[in-house]
């Protein structure tokens, strides 16, 4: 058996002397109360993307959910098993949680294998079954005419936001809140190489810089 990374018991020795010292009492605390974050993120499985790195977040402040391309299915009471779903109903009905962040962002892989139908990567084809859940029945995605490849794929980036905005909305418990202005829906959008952030402007339906604003 080949032994546990290195590397990531040297991070955990850096843990343990830098940043453990400075928030152990917080750790107890959490451990005897109980997790009640207000947030709750969707985001992307990619490893550029941390919400915890992002938002400066510490421990107890985020209730994350990561899968490729930061989707959410829509509401399927199917009896099948559902892990976004399972973990939207906790934080909502259990954490009480008071905003859903939906983060997407650059350079996403889930998105470029969609946007180049890729070849499924094994039998199962688990991503592009994943990824279809993006795509109303019906509905087509292409690159519009004089539109550039990193345009198109910035527009479909952004539009999965929308798409897992829009089927939260499906979920009876999460749209109740919503309605009665209990739990607000946001989205984000990551620029990797800049490390910049656009919140989603809901009214225009448009993506704004965070400095810009700022
Ligand atoms: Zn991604």
């Amino acid at each position: 058996m080949s032994p546990f990374p290195p590397h990531l018991l040297e991070g955990y020795r850096t843990f343990t002397s830098q940043r453990l010292p400075t928030e152990q009492s917080r750790y107890r605390d959490l451990s005897v109360r109980g997790q009640s974050p207000e947030v709750m993120v969707i985001g992307c499985c990619d490893s550029r993307v941390s919400p915890e790195v992002i938002f400066d977040a510490g421990p107890g402040e985020l209730f994350v959910v990561r899968n490729v391309a930061n989707l959410v299915p829509v509401y399927q009471p199917d009896g099948g098993a559902h892990g976004v779903s399972a973990a939207l109903e906790y934080a909502v009905n259990v954490l009480r949680v008071k905003h859903i962040v939906v983060l997407g962002h650059a350079q996403c892989g889930g998105i470029r294998a969609f946007i180049d139908k890729i070849e499924p990567l094994s039998e199962g084809d688990f991503i592009g079954r994943w990824m279809a859940m993006f795509v109303k029945p019906g509905e087509i995605v292409e690159q519009r005419e004089r539109e550039s490849m990193a345009d198109f794929t910035v527009r479909i980036e952004k539009a999965a936001i929308f798409r897992s905005l829009e089927n939260l909305m499906t979920f009876p418990f999460v749209r109740s809140l919503a309605e009665r202005g209990e739990l607000n829906l946001h989205g984000a959008y990551f620029g990797v190489a800049e490390g910049s952030l656009f919140v989603l402007d809901q009214t225009a339906k448009e993506f704004r810089s965070v400095r810009e604003s700022a």
